[in-house]
């Protein structure tokens, strides 16, 4: 059996430069999602901030008419679980016409909430919620 070989300084030094790059850390900027410290961005990386955690239809649509955008999380969790990638809808002008299904039966977490930023307002659905 060989004995372990010893790393050069210079070896552990090209590791590490390589590994410790982007840390992430608990309070990174994550676009499109939820950081560990639960606060969630825009694509664009703007921190958001929740108005309403209970939008009805009606109020959601009225926000997604007048520009909002969209983000869905289908899973039910509030988007703030490991590996829950919400789903964002840019494409406003697709919504004209829309419709908002809420059921009030579901198999799974079902609402709606309001959040806002630098870049506006964002309808973010969460289970069954579904803008068709
Ligand atoms: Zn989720």
């Amino acid at each position: 059996m060989r004995a372990r070989r010893v790393p050069t300084m210079a070896e552990i030094t090209a590791v590490v430069a390589t590994t410790s790059a982007p840390r992430t850390a608990r309070d990174s900027v994550r676009p499109g999602r939820f950081n560990l410290e639960g606060r969630f961005f825009d694509p664009d990386g703007n921190p958001l901030t929740r108005l309403s955690d209970e939008l009805t239809e009606e109020e959601a649509l009225e926000r997604i008419r007048s520009g909002a955008r969209v983000a869905a999380e289908p899973c039910g969790c509030g988007g703030t679980s490991r590996g829950c990638a919400p789903i964002w809808s840019d494409d406003s002008s697709s919504n004209d016409g829309a419709t908002l299904r809420l059921p009030r039966r579901s198999e799974m977490p079902t609402w709606i909430d309001l959040w806002s930023g630098d870049s506006g307002d964002v309808v973010f659905l969460h289970g069954d919620a579904r803008l068709d």
